[in-house]
């Protein structure tokens, strides 16, 4: 069976196509991908989505969305698609968990952004002992401990400040001495008493690899090449995120950081094909600029239907 459309991905660009898809009768089908959700499932209060007077959680709101799709007749399989073939159509997508090929005459691309790493061998060995790139997540397990946040941005700021309700400190470590995140979320954290920064530092090594858990950390200032060592249980590793674009690459456009290059709206270099969220916007990055993008793939992938 061609399908009309498939979409990869399932944050709000993905969703928002599939509702738009949907309401075109186009039947969409979309590849959940390894995280369900996107970047919102790990998010906690999404204050700046509108249509929220009060804020709304970011796994609530991606629930809705998906509800919203399914209720316009969105069809859903969970999976990772472990190949594509964009060299002509229809478009073949393989995805391995359920070991089926599907076949669309038109493909949008919304698979997103993954969080990226400082690429120490001692953060591979304390994954999960200690050292998270999901606070959320892993928040929890960390209730009266001394905790690192990595970062300057939005995301560093957010974790730190969710940290606080169970950490009994949160220093924050920052390779500048002035924060990339917004305002509103630097007033919050310079308030918060359970947060403390420490500047234009960068992360040498996480230590405790022997005693297979974080036990410190050890940071060398940019400024003056001091190093110096610093205990604690946690670190939250929040540098930013990398486009996941690994399945695409040779076969359509990317730039020299790996998102894909897209023209006129959310065309890609191969016709048929569309890109839409974090996939292809290194720029705004911001849930409703991904659910904007993913409402035009949609009616760009329809008119592009209506044509061949
Ligand atoms: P980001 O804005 O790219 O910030 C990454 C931070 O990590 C920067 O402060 C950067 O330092 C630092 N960094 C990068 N590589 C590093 C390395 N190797 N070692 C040490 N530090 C490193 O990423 P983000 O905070 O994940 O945010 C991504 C996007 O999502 C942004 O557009 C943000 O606005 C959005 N976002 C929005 C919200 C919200 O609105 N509620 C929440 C989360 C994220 P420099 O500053 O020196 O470059």
């Amino acid at each position: 069976m061609v399908r009309n459309i498939i979409i990869i991905g399932s944050g709000p660009a993905g969703l928002t196509a599939a509702i738009y898809a949907s309401r075109a009768y186009l039947k969409p089908l979309v590849i959940e991908g390894p995280q369900p959700g996107g970047q919102l499932t790990i998010t906690t209060d999404v204050e700046n989505y509108p249509g929220f007077p009060d804020g709304i959680m970011g796994p609530q709101l991606i629930m809705d969305m998906k509800r919203q799709a399914e209720r316009l007749g969105t069809e859903f399989v969970m999976g990772n698609v472990t190949s594509v073939n964009l060299s002509k159509r229809p478009f073949v997508i393989s995805v391995e968990e359920n070991d089926k090929r599907y076949e669309a005459m038109a493909l949008i691309i919304a698979s997103g952004a993954s969080a990226r790493l400082l690429d120490l061998e001692s953060e591979k060995k304390l994954m999960g002992k200690g050292v998270s790139a999901c606070a959320t997540c892993d928040g929890f397990f960390f209730k009266e401990q001394d905790v690192m946040v990595v970062g300057g941005g939005d995301t560093a700021l957010e974790e730190a400040i969710f940290l606080t309700r169970f950490a009994k400190k949160v220093t924050v470590i920052h390779r500048r001495d002035k924060l990339r995140a917004t305002k509103i979320l630097q007033d919050k954290a310079f308030k918060n008493e359970k947060i403390d920064f420490i500047w234009n530092s960068v992360v040498e090594d996480i230590l405790g690899v022997e005693e297979e858990k974080v036990t410190g950390i050890r940071l060398r200032n940019v400024k003056t090449s001091q190093t110096i060592e610093k205990s604690c249980d946690g670190v939250f590793i929040a540098i930013g995120h990398s486009p996941n674009t690994k399945l695409f690459k040779g076969q359509i456009e990317l730039d020299d950081k790996g998102y894909i290059i897209t023209m006129n709206g959310t065309k890609t270099s191969v016709p048929g094909v569309f890109a839409a969220g974090d996939v292809q916007d290194h720029l705004y990055k911001q849930a409703v600029t991904a659910a904007g993008t993913g409402c035009m793939a949609a009616i760009d992938a329809e008119r592009f239907l209506e044509g061949i």
